[in-house]
């Protein structure tokens, strides 16, 4: 390719760098050039005469009609030709050489001119792929395009991440410990006829832990481990992916047993011909195909394990969860309350805590929040306990910090003093609404302060991990919900944008009881609608158009008959409306003690503080976020929730 193009590129420049026409003409039309004074200057080898006349003349062959403009000629002077030409010219001041017209160009400048432009190329082709295989330490030039970047984990350097830094998901820690067990010592399994699974997939929420379990089997394999994010295969350039994979494969294979883990697998492990994948993505089904290729290969004999890790296990090929691949499947879901403990207490380890922090107390007023979020917690009230000077983390840090992340931060907004009324009236609304609802979850905190997006917030958490819910449960966050447009309603007569983010909430959770659910007598109990987030993008979900229009009657039903019973409770309670919101007004802010009192209901009282007994088990329902932060949000609010 190289010598072709260097080819084409002298052939091109010597074509440019050559030099015009000359025109041939008579030597009788020359002498007449020269009596009429018209000749700038000649070159002369042998008979060939070679020039330039002063200005272009037409010039009209012999057998030819048409005649040309001629400025720079040649001719052959006859040798019989006996006419004083020297003596003329110089007569008229003509300069006449003797030496060659066009001499080539100097040789270092067609040299330049030559190869240059392909030099610079290939210059620049080298540059760029040095620097792409600057991350992977290297490899040829050309060829490190197909090399896999997969890091080879190095144990020394930096702390090592071990099963002690990982909490609260014992069940998967095992699982994954077996696997590094049977790479430590393949002959136990082996007398006994086991066989490795071929890959272990990891799937779960963000921010769970699986990249860190990743790591820790890394700390602890003491087998060779390579870590590769699924999108690194995929490049700009068609089928890389697929060789880099085969590589990937390859360098495990030479230093086995080894693990190999692909983070983030659903970059590239979406299931092929899917309504999401449309529009060519060729390159992913290759390194896909590929990585399933490799994975059959294994005679389990090699001793590579495969570890994955997705957020999205609903969305992979059905091809990668076929026994044979990725044949363990762990679920990592968010900690339960032992488990928020366990890890609160591993991320406390290097924080100086202060003797009365309840850490047990933090874990039960975090449901729902995962090792991501309790490590920022951490991280939050230790930044708070640094800006206050304190020299250890102390309780109030935390629930600051807690409050923080859960509510959003204080933003320094002047309200009037009209709007600071709608929104106690607001939040008011939600707050009672929640206190009034048989099985809500028990409001926590009030505040009229605006953070965030949210000029005010009321806040609801339960007294113990849900993982259900119930119909009447869901209609009473409903109620919960409308709360605040519901007060707004009661005691002005009028509406503001403020409830734009709890009508979201609403249509939310009324849609999917309706089409997800199966908890509308109407639509019954069938499934109608995907599940959020998987809705496909041209409404080919397979429903018909009188189902769609039946499940949106419902959805409005089930929302109104809420909003009336939302408006009726309010105006039968309204005297501990007014008082509840005008507490509120005087100090922005309630907590639990404070609010209930404020309302005239006792806690142990409130319907919402009894134990509810929900079928424990059962998937957490997907939409429903958890714990509840009802806003009076400015006109493109967002919920604060976990
Ligand atoms: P993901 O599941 O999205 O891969 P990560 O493993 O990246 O989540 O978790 C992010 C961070 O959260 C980790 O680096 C760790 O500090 C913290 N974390 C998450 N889960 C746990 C856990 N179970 N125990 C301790 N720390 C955790
Ligand atoms: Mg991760
Ligand atoms: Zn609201």
């Amino acid at each position: 390719m190289l010598v072709v193009l260097l080819a084409l590129n002298w052939i091109i420049s010597s074509f440019f760098l050559a030099p015009p026409e000359r025109s041939p003409v008579s030597y009788t039309f020359f002498l007449s050039q020269v009596q009429g004074n018209n000749v700038a200057e000649i070159t002369s080898t042998a008979d060939t005469i070679e020039g330039q006349f002063k200005k272009e003349v037409a010039y009209t062959p012999t057998g030819d009609t048409k005649s040309e403009q001629v400025e720079r000629f040649t001719t052959q002077r006859p040798s019989f030709a006996d006419d004083d030409l020297f003596s003329s010219l110089q007569a008229d001041n003509v300069p006449v050489n003797a030496n060659p017209p066009d001499a080539p160009a100097p040789i270092w400048q067609q040299l330049l001119i030559g190869f240059g432009p392909t030099i610079l190329l290939v210059a620049l082709f080298i540059w760029i792929s040095r620097r792409m295989a600057g991350a992977a330490g290297g490899g040829g030039v050309l060829g490190s395009f197909g090399k896999s970047r997969a890091k080879l984990y190095q144990p020394e350097g930096g702390p090592r991440t071990t099963f002690a830094d990982v909490a609260g998901i014992q069940e998967v820690e095992q699982e994954v410990t077996e696997i590094v067990d049977f790479l430590r010592e393949p002959d136990k399994y082996r007398k006994l006829g086991a066989q490795i699974p071929h890959g272990v997939l990891l799937s779960g929420p963000p921010g769970t832990g699986k990249t860190l379990l990743a790591r820790a089997v890394a700390g602890e394999a003491q087998v060779p481990f390579f870590s590769i994010s699924a999108s690194e295969f995929i490049e700009a350039i068609v089928g890389v992916g697929a060789s880099r994979v085969r590589d990937l494969f390859d360098q495990a294979k030479k230093v086995a047993p080894s693990i190999i883990f692909i983070d983030e697998l659903d970059a590239i492990g979406r299931a092929r011909g899917s309504a999401q994948s449309l529009g060519g993505n060729d390159e992913r089904e290759q390194t896909l195909n590929q990585i399933l290729t490799e994975m059959d290969g294994f005679t389990g004999s090699e001793g590579v394990v495969v570890l994955a890790a997705t957020n999205r296990s609903e969305v992979l090929d059905p091809a990668l969860l076929r026994p044979g691949r990725f044949d363990r499947r762990v679920v990592v879901s968010p900690p339960d309350l032992a488990g928020r403990h366990a890890i609160l207490v591993v991320h406390t380890r290097g924080v100086p805590v202060a003797p009365g922090v309840d850490l047990d107390g933090i874990a039960a007023s975090t449901p729902g929040m995962v090792g991501a979020d309790l490590k920022n917690l951490v991280n939050e009230a230790a930044l708070l306990a640094a800006r206050r000077g304190h020299s250890q983390v102390q309780n109030n840090d935390f629930t600051d910090a807690l409050e923080k992340i859960v509510l959003g931060t204080v933003r320094g907004l002047m309200l009037t003093p009209d709007e600071k009324e709608r929104t106690a009236f607001h939040e008011s609304g939600h707050a009672l609404l929640g206190m009034l609802t048989p099985g809500a979850d028990p409001v926590r905190k009030i505040s009229i302060i605006p953070r965030g997006q949210a000029l005010g917030v009321t806040f609801q958490s339960p007294s113990s991990d849900r993982y259900g819910y119930s119909a009447i449960y869901l209609r009473g966050r409903i109620i919960g919900a409308l709360g605040g447009r519901a007060a707004e309603e009661v005691v002005f007569g009028d509406m503001t944008t403020g409830a734009e983010s709890d009508l979201d909430q609403v249509s939310n959770i009324a849609r999917q009881m309706v089409g997800r659910w199966g908890m509308s007598d109407a639509i019954g109990p069938v499934t109608v609608l995907p599940p959020p987030g998987q809705e496909s993008p041209f409404g080919l979900d397979g429903v018909a158009p009188a189902t769609r229009e039946l499940v949106d009657s419902e959805v409005r039903k089930i929302v109104e008959e809420c909003y009336t019973e939302a408006l009726s409770l309010l105006r039968s309670h309204r005297p501990q409306l007014d008082s509840l919101a005008h507490r509120l007004l005087q100090t922005e802010t309630l907590d639990e003690a404070d609010a209930y009192a404020a309302a005239g209901i006792s806690p142990s009282e409130a319907p919402g503080a009894v134990a509810r007994g929900e079928a424990p088990g059962s998937a957490p329902a997907p939409g429903i976020p958890h714990p509840v932060a009802t806003d009076a949000a400015s006109a493109n609010g967002v919920a604060a929730s976990s």
